[in-house]
């Protein structure tokens, strides 16, 4: 079997998304399922839509156009603000996209007409994360422009938090989005479809809330493929946290030093590490490195840790395991190294 490899188990994803939708379903909250940690991969994408999701989000155009080529039937969100430079495929691509700037709205407007589609717009409200997002005082401006605008139709308002700043999607938070939605609904007269809450990290809110307010959408991602919320990276209890798995192949075991020896300097990646000396050591090698996978993000599963790793290599203390060249070891992992392991041609995708 082909190494290295991410062994991603659909059947445990499935359990998840469905566990997700029916679990924020009980309280009118619809999940869209967000692919970009998966880079928009097919089978696992068509396994969202099974477990009755109906949205896909994602904020890379290449992962919904590759998805849609590949035949997955859904409605496509685009998580990004889109790029000015962007538009004219956004709209080709995606059925709604989430917004923050006028200009890039009248763009839109401008090649939904041409093409002669309606493309359907979320703006996002700055709650205080200050990633994406228009402060609330600034938003009945950005509306009384968006609704003079044809070929894009306003469906709904979305916040985003705990992303950059780490900030909390709590009562608060959510009554305020709440809040600022049902003002813009009757300050212009229109109803809002979607109010889009957050992702993963909004778990803890729901759960302690009996109410929702006019939230009715969440994005998720992390839980959905970890089984885990984002506030504390706890698991979320009856969910799958073992649904993808790194394996990596022995090329060298050696007894060695454990402290480098000779006059030192920087090693590859510009940092001079120091190390402990713990005497000889049995040190092994795996064939996998920083062009791979987010190193930080590995957990190994056997009594192995993690040396140090450079751009094709980690080196692994096997402790007193017996492992030989050309065994496999195991790794679960956390989102970082999701993202980067989908992303890397080099590491195979084995569907189990
Ligand atoms: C990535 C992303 C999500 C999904 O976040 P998870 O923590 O994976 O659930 C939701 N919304 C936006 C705007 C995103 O960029």
């Amino acid at each position: 079997m082909r190494s290295p490899r991410i062994e991603i188990n659909l059947k445990k994803i499935a359990h998840n998304a469905r566990a997700l939708v029916n679990l924020y379903g009980s309280n009118g909250i619809k999940i869209s399922g967000v692919t970009k940690a998966i880079c928009g991969h097919s089978e696992i994408a068509a396994t969202l839509l099974q477990s009755g999701i109906k949205t896909l989000a994602d904020s890379r155009l290449e992962n919904i156009i590759n998805m849609r080529k590949n035949g997955i039937k859904a409605q496509f969100l685009l998580l990004r603000g889109p790029m000015l430079s962007q538009t004219e495929q956004v709209v080709k691509t995606a059925d709604c996209s989430l917004n923050s700037e006028i200009t890039v709205l009248k763009s839109l407007s401008k090649f939904a007409l041409k093409l002669g589609v309606v493309h359907q717009v979320i703006l996002m409200v700055e709650l205080g994360d200050l990633r994406e997002g228009l402060m609330p005082d600034d938003l009945n401006k950005t509306i009384t422009q968006l609704l003079a605008l044809k070929g894009v139709k306003l469906i709904g308002l979305g916040t985003n938090l705990a992303c950059l700043g780490g900030v909390i999607p709590d009562e608060i938070k959510m009554s305020q989005l709440s809040s600022i939605a049902r003002s813009t609904e009757k300050k212009f007269g229109i109803k809002l479809k979607i109010i889009s809450g957050g992702n993963s990290a909004n778990y803890q809110w729901f759960k302690h809330n009996t109410t929702v307010g006019l939230v009715n959408n969440l994005r998720l991602g992390e839980s959905i493929f970890l089984g885990c919320e984002t506030i504390h990276r706890k698991p979320i209890p009856g969910l799958f946290t073992d649904a993808f798995e790194l394996v990596a192949e022995i090329i060298e075991v050696q007894q060695k030093p454990s402290r480098p020896f000779g006059s030192k300097g920087q090693n590859a990646s510009g940092d001079t590490p120091s190390f402990k000396d713990r005497g000889a050591m049995k040190r092994a090698i795996l064939g996998i490195g920083q062009q791979d996978v987010n190193i930080t993000g590995l957990t190994p599963i056997s009594d192995i840790s993690i040396i140090a790793a450079s751009s094709d290599h980690i080196v692994i203390d096997v402790h007193e395991s017996n492992l030989k060249v050309g065994q496999e070891v195991r790794f679960q992992i956390n989102y970082n190294a999701l993202l980067s392991l989908m992303t890397s041609s080099y590491v195979s995708k084995l569907m189990i």
